[in-house]
């Protein structure tokens, strides 16, 4: 077959890939892109995991935080992400008993009753008002440089004006600053998960500081939302619209290798197809790019989290008494105080699958039930979305099934550990008696989307600047004037953000 022409050419048709492609064509560009598997979305999937029930799971990613509104409307996604009643609830144990911290999205008596029973719990209370006030004002002042080019370090600090709060949030390791700011081991806990999920480092090191920015400052609010119908329909929209601005999509193209010469890049699929560019953008991440270009991969920390989907006939009870459509309508974090968190970090860089699993869980349907159909709303079912912290992928590459049985094993004992009745007893069975459960580890996740050792961000997060003195870019540059990344492993990319899909196309396009 001769080798067909493109203006750009995108490797992988995940949400980024599908917002790049947009922007370009309505630009007038002619725009291809080439996806290795059968659906579109990468990590961005909705699936029926679970055959003999029609419930839609976000298989992969579940919430939205940092999608700004700008490609929304750029785009015209019709595109909804709704607000949770509740930020996070803690279970802990005090004076022998179950308790439990409930922090609402929108500050109310419950929460200052809730914080008031902890011990020391008024100037927790205080603190944590301060700390997130002051978190809110920095993330409303960077959220707008965001899509446009990078500002460097010196030049982004003196935008934001904020240089106390620059200093503990981008200076100091993360974990110093918890400890400043608060003094119970829960509420410093249920701070430094921000700045661990999907990054396998303790609170000490920059690299959680960057996971932690990342995680409070999408949309100049930080707040995490629920994708209206799943990450499928942000997926259904992008791929609407990159059609109907005349984008052509190719799934089951799975890319072998990419060249380039001063005139223009070659593309060559798997079956022996190949297509010219005048501009390549990678949608996937940064190591396999370069594999793809026949150089040495950068190196990046392993992805480290355990994704387990679930299906309930009903939400579980808790010991602590609490509404369970209360308390997993947030974020419900187990086993994730601060001295847990680094201890369970400890033990996984030991080799070991830390024994409490920090996970946590929360509940799509208490927020959105398009998800399921109708007759399971009728029924009562509910989803559940666990994701665990520090299970690296290197626990994984010996006996990988045999760990995984493991791993699931282990959290649901520190999931049951809260529950007043098993999670095994409410959990939906199929007609062969299977229980409605999956679990993930990085491995099946770059197995299946294609994502280094399963790592959720491509590769390890960057603060959002270049060093002063380096030169001005969009984030997204290669050593190549012809080939760019448009996904998750571009500097501000990482999450489910369009943000390097947009970064990407303007960097383009400032070329002509
Ligand atoms: C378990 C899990 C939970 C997460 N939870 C959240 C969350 O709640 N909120 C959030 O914001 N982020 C979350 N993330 C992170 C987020 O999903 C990703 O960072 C983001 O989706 C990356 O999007 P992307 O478009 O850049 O790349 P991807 O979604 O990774 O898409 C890349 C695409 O490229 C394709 N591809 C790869 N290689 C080739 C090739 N050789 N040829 C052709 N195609 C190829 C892949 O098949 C894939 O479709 C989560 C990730 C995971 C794995």
């Amino acid at each position: 077959m001769a080798t067909q022409k493109y203006d750009i050419v995108i490797i992988g048709a995940g949400h980024n890939g599908l917002v790049a492609a947009t922007y370009l064509a309505k630009a007038g560009k002619k725009v291809l892109v080439l996806e290795a598997n059968a659906e579109i979305g990468g990590a961005t999937a909705s699936v029926r995991v679970f055959p003999d029930f029609d419930a839609q799971l976000s298989r992969y990613a579940y919430l939205v935080s940092l999608f700004p509104d700008k490609i929304i409307q750029d785009l015209k996604l019709n595109f909804k992400c709704l607000s949770r009643r509740v930020a996070s609830y803690t279970p802990y144990a005090a004076q022998g008993k179950n308790a439990g911290l409930l922090i609402s999205r929108i500050w109310d008596e419950q929460t200052a009753a809730s914080f008031a029973s902890l011990e020391g719990g008024e100037a927790e209370m205080k603190a944590w008002r301060k700390f997130y006030d002051e978190i809110e004002q920095f993330a409303g002042r960077i959220a707008p440089t965001m899509l446009k080019p990078l500002l460097s370090r010196s030049q982004l600090r003196k935008e934001i004006g904020l240089d106390p709060v620059w200093d503990y949030l981008i200076e100091e390791p993360i974990g110093q600053a918890i400890f400043k700011h608060f003094k119970h081991d829960v509420v410093r806990g249920v701070v430094l998960t921000d700045a661990l999920i999907g990054t396998f480092t303790s609170a000490y090191d920059l690299q959680a500081n960057k996971c932690f920015l990342y995680h409070l400052i999408g949309n100049g609010t930080g707040e995490w939302k629920v994708p209206q119908g799943g990450m499928g329909a942000l997926v259904r929209e992008l791929e609407r619209v990159a059609l109907a601005s005349g984008v052509s999509i190719l799934t089951n193209s799975s890319v072998t290798a990419v060249q380039s010469d001063e005139k223009e890049v070659l593309v060559s699929l798997e079956n022996g197809d190949q297509f010219s560019a005048n501009y390549l953008l990678s949608n996937t991440a940064p190591q396999v790019l370069a594999k793809l270009r026949g150089k040495n991969p950068p190196a990046s920390l392993d992805g480290s989290q355990m994704k387990i989907n679930m299906l309930v006939k009903q939400l579980p009870r808790l010991k602590s008494g609490a509404d369970p459509r209360d308390a997993f309508a947030g974020t419900f974090h187990i086993n994730e105080s601060f001295s847990q968190l680094e201890s369970a970090y400890q033990q996984a860089k030991a080799g070991t699958i830390p024994a409490s699993m920090p996970l946590e869980i929360y509940c799509h349907t208490l927020t959105d039930t398009s998800i399921l159909s109708p007759e399971l709303q009728q029924k009562g079912f509910h989803t559940l979305t666990l994701f665990g912290l520090h299970t690296p992928a290197a626990l994984f590459d010996d006996n990988h099934d045999a760990q995984r049985k493991l791993a699931l094993q282990l959290a649901i004992d520190s999931l049951n550990q809260y529950l007043a009745e098993p999670i095994e007893s409410v959990l939906a069975r199929s007609t062969n008696g299977e229980l409605a459960i999956e679990a993930k580890t990085p491995r099946d996740i770059e197995a299946e989307v294609g994502l280094p050792r399963g790592n959720i961000f491509h590769r390890d997060l960057a603060f959002p600047f270049h060093e002063d003195g380096e030169a001005p870019s969009w984030g997204v540059e290669t050593d190549d004037a012809r080939i760019f990344i448009c996904g998750a492993g571009a500097i501000r990319g990482g999450g489910v953000s369009g943000i390097p899909g947009h970064n990407a196309a303007m960097a383009v396009l400032e070329r002509g």
